[in-house]
């Protein structure tokens, strides 16, 4: 048999320690301690909440200690060992200086045992060992004492190293755990998936046009500058492709650059556009024709009175202007809808707006007996809007609420922040208008164009606002519109 330092230390064999795991190393390991300590019992308590050390593993005779069994810091002789930090031979404890009256049982097969803290590297008290000689056996020495100390310090590495070998483990399976539902993602995702670090490369986007390219990086640059997702598309118009793409920028820098072709998406919405468009084209050109029809036959009529009478020429003219104008308002209308909308906002004071169109008003109303009341509560702060199409907004509810009122009505028209509202005590909506009512050519009049709130809603939408209708046949209608508060 070996002796002296090397022989102890050839006892621990560390680098078997990953592939047997804890507990076997040490049922292998206390055999062999055993063993050179010729001790017919060996135990090892390790901590497993602070302060608890639970029985983890055992060799030779040990009737009396159940698995499970726990030792507390301080407590007993193997508590107050792990208090005092260094090992002790037990010869019998009732008169060891060290436990003193504290010791209350001891085996009586068990001659002498050697209780050894394991401290780890880091100090920590992971456990206890504990080696023990049956009766008829010589005690233990000094001697041995020493060993142990070096048996101690071995175990507690052991085990401090399993300990940091198993968190380990647990955050690379996590760690690869997440690396496999990225890859999940990234497979799921339709496109390219891009991850860079600083400017992208060439290779990495090789396969798309030149403008793909340069749209990424410009979004990769925003990404970047901003430190928030960037989106952006790319067209090609010569093959009419669309790519969709997104930036992301990770918070140490880099990022992550997803390319995908929605040409097939983009065309459908396209077509989809158009065909709402074509569907309200064509209803209009049939109303256009339609009203276009009326003032031509009033024209024709005219012309044909002066053809037979040139003396009436004055008379029939003034009517031809007025036919003609009835068709240039038409004509208006109908362009105001074919006309994509593009707003020109400018920061602008609401009532100042309300103001210009209540004054262009006010002679119709006196004409009509309306009385036409104009307020402004509370703030008028300076909003951004297009205030020409705002004032065609107020053009259009001030004309219905009129043409809803009858002699001795009233209007009242107020603003408030980005909020306008025209109230009438008019005749009111049944509810198949209220439900038809933006509709294009949607009208009850015997001269209406059935345009004017189709328009209305189109500004508004236009803002990013809201319209609200409140009405009661016979008894008035409110109209409110809410345009977004961006703040000058
Ligand atoms: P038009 O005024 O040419 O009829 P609008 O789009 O302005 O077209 O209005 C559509 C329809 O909504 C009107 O014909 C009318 O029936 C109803 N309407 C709009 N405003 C009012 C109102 N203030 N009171 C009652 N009915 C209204
Ligand atoms: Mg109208």
């Amino acid at each position: 048999m070996e002796t002296g330092y090397d022989a102890l230390v050839g006892l621990f064999d560390l680098s078997l320690l990953r592939r047997l795991g804890l507990e076997d190393w040490l049922e292998s390991t206390l055999g062999r301690c055993a063993e050179w300590f010729r001790a017919s019992g060996a135990t090892v308590f390790l901590e497993d909440s602070p302060g608890v050390f639970r029985l983890r593993c055992g060799v030779g005779r040990l009737d009396a200690v159940k698995k499970g069994t726990a030792i507390r810091n301080g407590e007993g002789i193997a508590g107050l060992v792990l208090q005092d930090g260094s090992p002790h031979i037990v010869e019998d404890p009732r008169h060891d200086p060290l436990f003193g009256h504290k010791i209350v049982s001891r085996r009586a097969d068990v001659a002498s045992s050697m209780i050894v803290p394991l401290i780890g590297p880091s100090g920590r008290r992971v456990g206890v060992m504990n080696l023990s000689r049956a009766t008829g056996e010589p005690a233990f020495e000094d001697r041995d004492l020493k060993e142990a100390a070096l048996v101690g310090a071995q175990v507690a590495l052991a085990v401090e190293n399993a300990e940091a070998m198993s968190k380990l483990e647990v955050s690379f399976r996590e760690q690869q755990a997440r690396a496999e539902q990225l890859k999940a993602v990234l497979d799921s995702v339709a496109g390219t998936v891009v991850v860079y670090q600083g400017p992208l490369g060439e290779s990495e986007l090789e396969t798309f046009p030149n403008f793909v390219r340069d749209e990424s990086e410009r979004l990769v640059l925003e990404a970047e500058k901003t430190q928030e997702r960037a989106e952006g598309k790319a067209h090609d118009s010569a093959t009419d492709r669309t790519w969709l793409l997104v930036a992301v920028p990770l918070s140490q820098g880099g990022g992550v650059l997803t390319v995908q072709e929605v040409t097939q998406y983009q065309r459908a919405q396209d077509e989809a556009a158009r065909m709402r468009r074509m569907a309200e084209i064509g209803q209009m050109s049939a109303t256009i024709a339609h009203e276009l029809r009326n003032p031509l036959t009033g024209i024709r009529g005219a012309a044909q009175l002066i053809l037979a009478d040139p003396s009436l020429a004055p008379e029939f003219a003034k009517m031809v202007n007025d036919e003609a104008d009835k068709m240039s308002r038409l004509c208006d209308d109908f362009l105001d809808i074919a006309k994509p909308l593009r707003l020109m906002p400018k920061p602008c004071r609401l009532s100042e707006s309300v103001e210009r169109v209540v004054r262009i008003w006010r002679p119709k109303f006196l004409e009509s007996g309306v009385t036409l009341v104009w307020t402004s509560r509370g703030q008028d702060p300076t909003i951004k809007v297009d205030v020409a199409r705002v004032e065609q907004i107020l053009h259009n509810l001030i004309k219905n609420a009129l043409e809803a009122s009858s002699l001795g009505g009233k209007v009242e028209v107020s603003a408030e922040g980005g909020r306008i509202t025209v109230t009438d005590h008019g005749m009111g909506m049944d509810e198949q208008t209220r439900e038809r009512l933006f509709a294009p050519f949607f009208t009850t009049k015997a001269s209406g164009t059935g345009l004017g709130l189709c328009n209305v809603r189109r500004i508004v939408n236009a803002h990013g606002g809201t319209v609200t209708v409140t009405s009661e046949l016979g008894k008035g209608s409110t109209f409110e519109i809410n345009l977004r508060q961006d703040a000058a």
